[in-house]
């Protein structure tokens, strides 16, 4: 993953992270002083632009972000508030397999931020939760190919080769930028689809995970109900349409093979079926004028039947 979220908050800073903090400030620093946290910064999972960092990636990463700046973008007013990342390490968790079959390990960071009058609000959207996800940027010399390990290949990302998915490992990190809180992050986390309308949950390519509120669901449910009961409606609507289709069939093409209309019928579309009675049942009124009550003028009605049954 290229985007990384808070672990959690650190608590007071102890002796040595009082010292690597005070290494980047112009005065010394107490523990009362500062709001310490620690964050995901990324790891060598596949991520979803099927890309990830190698574990040597992640070595050259965690020297790259030590002293970089972690951005609160979260309100304009407050652009200019920052933490800064004062300890990275990898973390190997054991027993975590990655999509590519590595070991997970994680490049964790400590960051810190003066506690101020300013930074109050900020420092209660971590604690809280609410700033928790972050992206961050860095830019790599080279992408090669997780299956066979060239710069191009015939291997198409996201598909599956022999039950591996073809991704791009990211190698040789050149640069670390910052890293940034998003506060309201992309698409993951349930903060952020509850004001999402269900249309657009419905709507969207299904390439990334979504997660749902209960109310989401019930909405969701409630209208497959509604759809389900109209579905039956425009099936029992096809239903009285073949059977009017087949029954001026027989009027006028007596010798048509009864079967052979079934299985016709069968295959046309609503439209279709609309248009073939319309033709047939006025080809069996020239034919053998019928009663009115065999046959009411009751296209009118059927379209509005029709239009219900429409969404
Ligand atoms: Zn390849």
């Amino acid at each position: 993953m290229k985007e990384g979220l808070v672990l959690k908050a650190a608590g007071t800073p102890g002796r040595e992270d009082m010292e690597a903090i005070n290494r980047y400030t112009r005065r010394a620093y107490g523990p009362e002083e500062v709001y310490t946290f620690s964050l995901v910064l990324c790891d060598n999972e596949i991520d979803r632009d099927f890309e990830r960092f190698s574990v040597e990636s992640l070595e050259k990463l965690r020297e790259l972000f030590l002293g970089k700046t972690c951005i609160f973008d979260h309100e304009r007013r407050s652009a200019n508030q920052t933490a800064r990342i004062y300890h990275t390490e990898l973390e190997e968790r054991r027993g975590e397999a990655t999509g590519a079959g590595e070991a997970l390990v994680r490049l964790i960071a400590r960051a810190y931020l003066p506690r101020t009058e300013r930074n109050k609000e900020t420092i209660e959207l971590i604690e809280s939760g609410i700033l928790k996800e972050v992206s961050v940027s860095c830019s790599v010399k080279r992408g090669i190919c997780g299956i066979c390990g060239k710069e191009s290949c015939e291997h198409k990302k996201g598909e599956i080769y022999g039950g591996r998915t073809a991704h791009t490992v990211l190698t040789e990190p050149v640069d670390a930028y910052e890293c940034s809180f998003v506060a309201v992050p992309a698409q993951r986390g349930a903060g952020v689809v509850k004001s999402a309308k269900v249309e657009k949950i419905l709507s969207r390519d299904m390439t990334e995970e979504v997660s749902l509120t209960k109310s989401q669901v019930r909405e969701i449910g409630e209208r497959f109900r509604a759809l389900t009961e109209k579905a039956g409606w425009g099936e029992r609507y096809r239903r009285e349409l073949e059977m009017g289709v087949l029954k001026y069939s027989a009027m006028v093409q007596p010798e048509m093979p009864r079967a052979v209309m079934e299985s016709a019928v069968k295959g046309l579309s609503i439209d279709e079926l609309l248009a073939m009675e319309k033709t047939y049942s006025g080809m069996a009124e020239r034919a053998l004028p019928l009663k009115p009550q065999l046959m009411p003028r009751g296209g009118d009605r059927k379209e509005n039947y029709n239009r219900d049954f429409k969404i």
